[in-house]
């Protein structure tokens, strides 16, 4: 099979891999760049320092970068691949995703569609992500298709389809009755619950185990809902108190993972940190010494603003989206309050019930909402990084990461809408879009 095939000419290697660009459409083959590859563009990103190098070079030996900066030795017979006016910068990394949701009703695509359909789905939405330039990502829960994440991280892995590379969670972590369990059906219909059950520590302990045993890479629990927002006001039950998340992060960590939670607000937002969490996810309100503890053990929020966005601009009625609307600017004044509190960020889209592909968007909104661009940049790529546990292979152009490089047409320091426009996606050294 083409996939299999290594090639030992790069010239050969570089036109194969053009090839592989206009063929994707209607197949996923994935080729290795066998050899030196130089990709040459008018500048380069340094995400550490937040500044614009130029012009920008990064060369490329299989699937690691051997150099990058503003000019890099060109080994005899290297492939040059001149991105003219764009800037070089690191493939994106996206937190919180769910390759196994699409846009519609998020509740019944358990219902309606069977798990080989969502499996099917979700590797197209893996493409997507992949062409939009999104090489590295965190999926938040099948939402009712149990570990079949693991099987699409796998076929990812192997070569056999194309998608950024993942850290699976399987089926999230939910409580009986709980933000996941088909809340507003008829119980007597007893529609499945879109996470799996776990009521307390013990559960939780032997859920994790199980899902571990399928594959996962990290635990995901929802800790608060369902969510009220009415008259500025902003309420949400916990669902686990925090000896229970305590007693989940301990058995997480046995085995050398961690735990990320859905989490809106407060009190469940302190029980997290205090139990020590990776990951705060939503965050629409965090209480000053929730954002004390998150700021001292780095636990990331990761805001996901872009699905609130749609969903305002998505809503049944007028009404739902004048609520939609407000919950965005009561959780945009809470975000400035989180930042001038020191609280980390991480970028994450939670994109799914909104199309793939699109989900750029969020690092544009969290520029709109008070963060300045070097740092949104900073908390994608680098605090995305860590969060994914791959931080010394990812989310920089050194020399010895991974060869995941895209190309943007633009300055994303002046104007960072510019990475949803992406032109050219390299990952793991392979070119996927030009
Ligand atoms: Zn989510």
């Amino acid at each position: 099979m083409l996939r299999s095939v290594r090639f030992a000419v790069p010239a050969l290697a570089l036109v194969l891999a053009l090839a592989i660009v206009h063929s994707l459409q209607a197949r996923s083959p994935a080729v290795p760049a066998s050899d030196a590859i130089v990709l040459h563009a008018a500048h380069i990103l340094d995400v550490e320092r937040g500044t614009l190098v130029s012009p920008g070079e990064v060369l490329v030996r299989g699937n690691r970068i051997v150099e990058a900066g503003s000019s890099v030795a060109h080994p005899g017979g290297a492939a040059v691949i001149d991105l003219g006016a764009a800037t070089l910068m690191p493939g994106l990394i996206d937190v919180h995703v769910h390759l196994f949701l699409h846009p519609g009703a998020e509740d019944l695509q358990t219902v309606v569609e069977s798990v080989p359909e969502r499996t099917i789905l979700a590797e197209i939405a893996a493409r997507e992500d992949l062409m939009a330039g999104f090489t590295a990502e965190r999926d938040m829960g099948t939402e009712g298709a149990g570990s079949a994440d693991s099987a699409v991280r796998n076929a990812i892995d192997s070569g056999l389809i194309p998608g950024p590379r993942m850290r699976v969670s399987g089926n999230a972590i939910s409580i009986l009755g709980g933000h996941e369990d088909a809340i507003h059906f008829n119980p007597a219909e007893h529609i499945s619950s879109n996470a799996t059950y776990a009521n307390n520590a013990g559960e939780l302990v032997s859920v994790i185990r199980q899902q571990v045993k399928e594959g996962a890479d990290f635990i995901k629990i929802y800790q608060t809902g369902a969510d009220r927002f009415a008259d500025g006001t902003f309420t949400t039950p916990y669902q686990y108190t925090e000896a229970q998340l305590e007693a989940a992060v301990q058995e997480t960590a046995r085995v050398d993972k961690r735990v990320g939670v859905h989490c809106t607000g407060e009190p469940g937002a302190l029980y997290a940190a205090r139990a020590g969490v990776a990951s705060i996810d939503h965050a629409y309100q965090l209480s000053p010494e929730t954002m004390r503890i998150m700021r001292e053990k780095q636990i990331y929020a990761v805001p996901t603003f872009a699905i609130s966005e749609y969903f305002a601009a998505h809503a049944d009625s007028p009404t739902a989206a004048a609520r939609q609307r407000a919950m965005l600017a009561f959780h945009a004044a809470e975000f400035r309050k989180q930042l001038a509190a020191g609280v980390p960020m991480a970028v994450g889209s939670d994109v799914g019930p909104f199309p793939h592909g699109t989900q750029a968007r969020e690092f544009e909104l969290m520029v709109t909402y008070g963060m300045p661009a070097a740092d949104v940049l900073r908390a994608g790529l680098l605090n995305g990084a860590r969060l994914l546990g791959w931080q010394d292979v990812i989310g920089q152009l050194k020399p010895g990461f991974y060869a995941d490089v895209i190309a943007v047409p633009g300055d994303p320091l002046q104007d960072i809408s510019v990475l949803q426009r992406v032109g050219f996606v390299m990952k793991n050294g392979i070119v996927y879009r030009r």
